[in-house]
């Protein structure tokens, strides 16, 4: 008998799926579960996701709408995908509708269809070349030429990632040396030489304790930390774990920290693999992303390197997931569909019963109380590779020192010092503007944003007022409008001013500065990048966009001017925080060859946290923060969910959280509702709940339990509310 209805799931803010007939003629061929469909849903038709097909339903035929048409393109969900989507939206309470809209490409969550033909990748002709004269005459096309020739093919989100310009490409399409052509559907299939053996570094003994290890756990589920500090060569880990699978015909997905794609990275696999590599990262377009689900579907992509939402890729035989950096926190997902890329890519190993490997030089603790305890294997690269040595860390006692312009007598001297070596210096301010406030002198009024009661950002170079809350903008004013006073002056230091003053400084060197403002423009930052690389810019400022992934061999002093209000915050995970920072820049320091040291400036060099930091390391002070979370039942021997709720009029937030808390939960404590540490934002007035159990079942049922309340809460049309399942910022 043929289907007659079809249950689908929509991407609308609600937690059910809805029932819609399949008439006679939409009904061959049959009806596959994943694949997609328009149908009418209010006074709209949107792009659904059959999750079931029934012959019978409880809803009479007159209540049911019908479908509109059917996509039989070839591009549905398969079942294990599916499945692992169920499995997120139950672990997280989303409604499944909204997280298949995430996991699909854009483009194709559109009533118009996308051509699927994209023009794809680029590849060399047939056309003789001289290779000498190219390389002489144009090094960067010659780069190009010999990347493509290398790879077979190679698409334009490659080239560009990797820092090469469209003119450059099209340069050589113009000599007929390379042209653009329709990748086909073609599976990946391991070729010789598909490595390059030229490449392989002989690996340490503690190295191949590890790829070891890993391999010989290929065939089936298991976890692996990789446990190194930057440099210790955890890259050429993953690299040669990479072999035996890509061997298989299997592919490798890579997860990276948002902004730890560079050309670096890219470069390193690149140089590796001989094989088909796909990118998804926030630099790409929607038809290049859509272009690289397609070929990681169709398996024609052996290596698929993305950031958080890669993890929803389609993939034909994946075999091997590795998460770089994996205490980062972009690959937790702040909105909407709040993942945690790292924990579900586990869930989704566990699922397709593969080895899955997560690195860092600064584990979370999570991921470090997992290790410990034995549930993850735990390797740990102690040295570092090669002949570097590890930067040593410094407190500098600001409260003793003779300052100017946020810089002590003995940075100032350690800088001039490095400068004079013909070394870089890398210096770390996580405050962008020019100032975080602008005051009165005379009646110390200050310019805050009405929207969210906190000061505005002064971008000098823009000429205006910025809050970095809501984005709000304002003109500087020229007048207190308290007191009429011009005495309006700049309180405090951002990175603008922080490069203005070091060009005052030290007039002979040049200063660059790398933030999300002075990165905005695209391809920006890869332009600066390479300048430092090329020893353009000797001193180098910035945000913790400098603190990953970046390598910068020439620097050998790090100083991180403010560290300090991590020391005290109400976030208990704000120490962590601070530490894998602290490590993570210091780590930039002294690669290859060349000693490095890191400066940190304090006006508490005595607390026990950066003692124990720099005197113990990252792995000491861990330790002790996991004895401190146990002790307390914080995550991650505790479970949290956090229930937040914002609205124009606090009462309302309150009130709705408040209700929730009406009844008990087994194993749970409820904690609030409280106002959110930023109390109001972009004019809403902000509340939270935190739900906080001894074990993840109780944390399930009682979320469950709440959510089932929430229909019946008379303040719920009031508030915009949203739950967060293990949470990481509470600092919201
Ligand atoms: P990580 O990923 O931990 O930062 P990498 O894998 O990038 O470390 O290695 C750091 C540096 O050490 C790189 O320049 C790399 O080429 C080198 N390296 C890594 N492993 C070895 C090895 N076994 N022998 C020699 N050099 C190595
Ligand atoms: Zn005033
Ligand atoms: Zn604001």
């Amino acid at each position: 008998m043929k289907i007659q209805y079809i249950q689908v799931a929509i991407p609308v803010p609600m937690r059910q799926l809805f029932t819609y007939q399949v008439p006679v003629d939409l009904q061959t061929p049959t009806i596959r579960i994943g694949e997609r469909v328009i149908v009418p849903f209010g006074s709209r038709e949107v792009v659904g996701i059959v999750l079931s097909t029934e012959q019978q339903s409880d809803i009479p035929d007159n209540k049911l709408k019908a479908i509109k048409s059917r996509i039989t393109d070839s591009f549905h969900f398969d079942s294990a995908l599916l499945s692992f989507l169920k499995r997120c939206a139950d672990y997280y309470h989303h409604p499944i509708g909204d997280v298949l809209k995430q996991a699909l490409p854009v483009l194709l969550r559109q009533i118009k269809q996308p051509d699927i033909s994209l023009p794809a990748r680029w590849r060399c002709t047939t056309q003789i070349v001289d290779l000498d004269s190219l390389q002489k005459k144009a090094r960067k096309q010659f780069e190009i030429y010999s990347l493509v020739n290398k790879h077979q093919s190679i698409t334009w989100a490659e080239l560009r990632t990797l820092g090469f310009t469209k003119s450059q490409l099209t340069a050589l399409e113009t000599k007929k040396l390379v042209e653009q052509y329709q990748s086909q559907a073609i599976k990946y299939q391991w070729q010789e030489p598909a490595l390059n053996e030229e490449n392989k570094l002989q690996l340490s003994l503690e190295q191949a304790i590890i790829v070891t290890a890993i391999k010989e756990n290929n065939h089936e589920f298991s976890c692996h930390l990789v446990d190194g500090i930057t440099g210790s060569g955890k890259t050429e880990v993953y690299l040669q774990a990479m072999e035996e699978i890509l061997a298989a015909n299997k592919q490798v997905l890579v997860l990276v920290p948002e902004i730890g794609l560079t050309p670096q990275t890219l470069n390193r696999f690149e140089q590796r693999f001989n094989v088909p590599i796909c990118l998804h990262h926030s630099g790409l377009n929607d038809s290049e992303r859509l272009q690289t689900w397609l070929e990681a579907q169709r398996g024609s992509a052996a290596i698929i390197i993305g950031t958080r939402s890669a993890i929803f890729t389609p993939l034909h035989q994946l075999g091997l997931i590795i998460v770089d950096e994996e205490h980062d926190g972009s690959f937790k997902q702040q909105d909407s569909f709040r993942y945690h890329a790292r924990d579900i890519a586990i869930l989704r190993a566990r699922q397709l019963n593969i080895p899955i490997i997560l690195g860092s030089a600064t584990p979370s603790l999570e991921t470090l109380q997992n290790a410990l305890s034995g549930k993850y294997f735990y390797h740990q690269l102690l040295n570092r590779a090669g002949q570097s040595n590890i930067a040593k860390i410094e407190l500098i006692d600001v409260a003793q020192q003779q300052m100017q312009y946020g810089l002590s007598e003995h940075l100032k001297g350690a800088i001039d010092e490095t400068l004079t070596k013909g070394e870089q210096v890398l210096i770390f301010l996580n405050r962008r503007g020019y100032a975080p406030a602008i005051t009165c002198q005379t009646c110390q009024w200050i310019a805050d944003c009405l929207r969210c009661n906190k000061p505005y950002t002064l971008h000098q170079g823009q000429q205006l007022l910025i809050c970095h809350h809501c984005g709000s903008q304002k003109r500087i004013p020229l007048q207190c409008p308290s007191c009429n006073s011009t005495d309006i002056q700049a309180m405090g230091q951002g990175t603008e001013q922080l490069e203005q003053r070091i060009e005052e400084l030290f007039p002979d060197y040049s200063t660059v500065r790398i933030d999300r403002d002075s990165t905005r423009k695209k391809g920006a930052l890869t332009k600066l990048l390479q300048e430092i690389t090329h020893n353009k810019h000797q001193i180098l400022i910035g945000t913790q966009m400098l603190a990953k992934g970046h390598h910068f061999p020439n620097v050998t002093l790090v100083a991180l001017l403010d560290v300090d209000g991590a020391l005290f915050s109400f976030d208990f995970r704000a120490a962590e925080h601070m530490a894998q920072l602290l490590v993570q820049v210091a780590g930039r320091a002294g690669r290859e060859s060349k000693q490095g040291k890191v400066l940190v400036q304090t006006n508490f060099p005595e607390h026990p946290l950066l003692q124990d930091l720099v005197h113990n390391g990252y792995g000491h002070f861990a330790q002790y923060a996991l004895t401190e979370r146990k002790q307390a039942y914080l995550p991650p021997f505790g479970f949290q969910a956090l229930f937040r709720a914002e609205a124009n009029y606090p009462s309302y937030p309150d009130k709705f959280l408040r209700a929730l808390t009406a009844t008990a939960y087994n194993g749970c404590d409820l904690i609030g509702p409280v106002p959110a540490a930023m109390e109001k934002r972009a004019g809403k007035y902000r509340y939270h709940l935190i739900v906080q159990a001894k074990s993840r079942k109780y944390l399930h049922q009682a979320v469950w339990q709440l959510l089932q309340t929430i229909p019946k809460n008379e303040w719920q049309n009031k508030v915009r509310w949203s739950v967060d399942i293990d949470p990481i910022d509470l600092n919201w």
